[in-house]
């Protein structure tokens, strides 16, 4: 439902993607790994055009958003592909002054025009799926790292997107507090969204993922299932990087 060929991105004429490509199924669990400076938030980033790539093709369903140059990309599809695809950071980015449920209410009446009325309805529900129903009219201030990413969860995830990006969410995170954020991602994947992570959690990567793909300088190196790149990679710089991180 979601593919990306071709992608090149630089920056100030030093190329930081170099031509990768990536297809996701409907329903797929993809994880990113790879080094420091690989690339892989800058690709992730492409998969919402938050990120402009300097060449390459995006298409989501039957509409290609991308094609080439950031020039001719219309404002309607990247509507359509904003919508669709949502997205989590490693900082959660909530209003400050909001509590947890204006927080998740503030952007379905913005970007859908959902009445407050059913966007506080559809808010409670997913804040009582990542757990933080007694937490509602809490300010971010008064919630731990692990709450604050699980309202940004629910945040994204009121807009009904067919697709989640998440970039390193629990890296920020006391290891305690990253597990009940995993612990929700894994019920989304258990659920059948189709996310694509990048993530340094080997761990979660291998127990959840459909498909693992290793980045390096810029480029995809190796990809497959966990068991296949995480426990038998066939390159040597697969394995250098799995050697240093479990
Ligand atoms: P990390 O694991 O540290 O998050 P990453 O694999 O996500 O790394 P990116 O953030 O995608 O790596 O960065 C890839 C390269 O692009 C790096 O060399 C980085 O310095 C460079 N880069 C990223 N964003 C910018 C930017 N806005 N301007 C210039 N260079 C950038
Ligand atoms: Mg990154």
């Amino acid at each position: 439902i979601l593919e990306a060929r071709d992608i090149k991105v630089d920056f100030s004429g030093h190329q930081v993607l170099n031509g990768v490509s990536l297809a996701v199924n409907r329903g797929e669990v993809i994880a990113i790994i790879g080094p420091s400076g690989s690339g892989k938030s800058t690709f992730l980033r492409c998969f919402n055009l938050l990120q402009s790539p300097s060449a390459g093709h995006l298409t989501i369903g039957d509409t290609e958003v991308f094609s080439g140059s950031s020039s001719n990309i219309r404002s309607r599809d990247l509507l359509l592909l904003r919508r669709k695809v949502g997205m989590c950071f490693q900082s959660f980015n909530l209003f400050p002054h909001l509590t947890a449920l204006e927080n998740v209410v503030l952007a379905q009446v913005r970007a859908l025009g959902r009445s407050k009325r059913d966007a506080r309805t559809r808010g409670m529900q997913l804040l009582d799926r990542v757990g933080l129903s007694d937490r509602a009219d809490m300010k971010p201030s008064q919630l731990s790292g692990g709450q604050q990413q699980r309202v940004a969860i629910a945040r994204a995830l009121a807009l009904d997107p067919e697709i989640m990006l998440f970039d390193e969410p629990t890296s920020a995170l006391d290891p305690e507090l990253g597990v009940e954020v995993l612990a929700v991602m894994r019920e989304l994947a258990d659920e059948g969204m189709t996310m694509i992570i990048v993530t340094h959690e080997m761990h979660f990567a291998e127990d959840v993922a459909d498909r693992v793909i290793f980045m390096a300088d810029g480029n995809i190196v190796e990809e497959g299932t966990p068991k296949k790149v995480i426990r038998n990679p066939e390159h040597a710089r697969t394995r250098k990087f799995l050697s240093a991180v479990i």
